[in-house]
């Protein structure tokens, strides 16, 4: 691909600009086929990994545009669409392994993928490990001869743990393993994994990419070769990106430049709220100094992202009530949207088990996740303050 001509907040508006229509906007292309009349040219649109122009589980006009801007602004040969963030997890781990592969995969990973590596993949001969995301050497020692992937997540759910890009890639490429990053929480215009040593780079698009909680979608992006291997995978599992999505998403990145800035700036200054909050015990968030991840973020970023977690001073049901006095701030899973949201990780686990699954992931029953939104600070401000104020 030609080295980008423009900024990426430019190119984040316009590098999807060579649609024949006569729109500024690109048209829906809302259909499943297209007419191709010559058999050669068919036989060649079959065959072609991401054809825009054959039929949409193959690729869509609409596809093809989130696609080109995408691996723009990741710096990336080629990108994929799917009609999750799974869907990319599930089709990249699928097209990179075989039976008697292992994987490398840190610990505080998103539980999704962690399900598919340990439940799914196992089921198909694949095996896999977990290490501490903060420990390269932990990686080095835990590498097979059959490691053929790394999965990353950086930084990741819930505590913003920060893996350290480079020094890790070196390791897994030292073994001949491929190295895959889900970006999602930090977005492209925080981090940038491809040239920090990373392979591949997916995201969740459902959420900052998408940015307005009404989209389900996902993205990988990486060399041409590697993006079409996925590809292979990708068209056969059937995870296809409808093609309004498509167009919801791209209409979304149009402005996820200016959206970032916001959810940086505003969560920067919850997070110092919060840590000199007298009824908050701790506060995780890459952007404050005393974060374990802080100096390596401050390189490998250039924003500390919207998300942050932090624990409240009592017990799983004070953390409860908390949320509840919220007004403005909504309570629901999901991030990246332009609205806050907070979500108390430990309720997704059943009672019986609730503070041990806590323990395991380091996660105590009174963090509150807060994916802050792009509203005014101090509405936010306002609307923490309120609710933490009173037992
Ligand atoms: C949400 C999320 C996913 C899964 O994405 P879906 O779009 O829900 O399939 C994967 N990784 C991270 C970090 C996420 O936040």
């Amino acid at each position: 691909m030609e080295p980008p001509p423009f900024d990426a907040d430019t190119d984040l508006i316009h590098a999807d600009r060579d649609d024949a229509s006569a729109g500024v906007t690109p048209p829906i292309y809302q259909t499943s086929t297209f007419p191709i009349d010559d058999p050669v040219e068919m036989a060649r649109a079959a065959a072609t990994p991401l054809h825009p122009g054959f039929y949409t589980r193959h690729g869509n006009p609409n596809h093809e545009q989130v696609e080109r801007v995408v691996a723009r602004i990741e710096g990336g040969e080629a990108a994929m669409v799917s009609a999750s963030g799974m869907g990319a997890i599930a089709a990249t781990a699928i097209a990179l392994t075989k039976a008697g592969d292992h994987v490398l995969a840190q610990t505080m990973i998103y539980a999704g993928t962690r399900a598919l590596l340990t439940t799914l993949l196992a089921r198909f001969g694949v095996t896999v490990n977990f290490v501490d995301q903060h420990d390269p050497a932990a990686f080095a020692a835990a590498m097979q001869p059959n490691t053929a992937l790394v999965m990353l997540e950086t930084p990741s759910n819930p505590l913003l743990g920060i893996t350290d890009l480079p020094a890790v890639s070196a390791i897994a490429h030292e073994a001949g393993a491929l190295v895959v990053v889900d970006s999602t929480i930090a977005t492209p215009v925080n981090q940038r994994p491809l040239a920090l040593g990373a392979d591949l780079v997916l995201h969740s698009a459902t959420k900052y990419l998408g940015g307005h909680s009404d989209l389900l979608a996902g993205i990988v992006v990486g060399s041409r070769a590697l993006v079409h291997r996925i590809w292979d995978a990708h068209h056969l599992l059937g995870a296809t990106l409808g093609p309004f999505e498509a167009w919801l998403l791209l209409r979304g990145l149009r402005t996820l430049a200016v959206r970032i800035e916001r959810h940086n700036a505003n969560a920067q200054r919850i997070a110092e709220y919060l840590a000199a909050h007298p009824r908050v015990q701790r506060v995780y968030y890459p952007g404050l100094p005393h974060h374990p991840g802080h100096a390596i973020a401050a390189k490998q970023m250039r924003g500390f992202g919207g998300l942050l977690s932090f624990e409240v001073d009592g017990t799983f049901d004070d953390a409860h009530r908390v949320t509840q006095r919220l007004r403005l701030v909504h309570s629901a899973v999901s991030l990246g949207g332009v609205e806050s949201l907070i979500a108390q990780p430990a309720a997704m686990w059943p009672d019986v088990n609730k503070s041990e699954r806590a323990r395991e992931m380091g996660v105590i029953p009174s963090l509150l996740r807060l994916s802050v939104g792009i509203e005014r600070a101090e509405d936010l401000l306002d609307d923490l303050d309120a609710a933490l104020g009173s037992r």
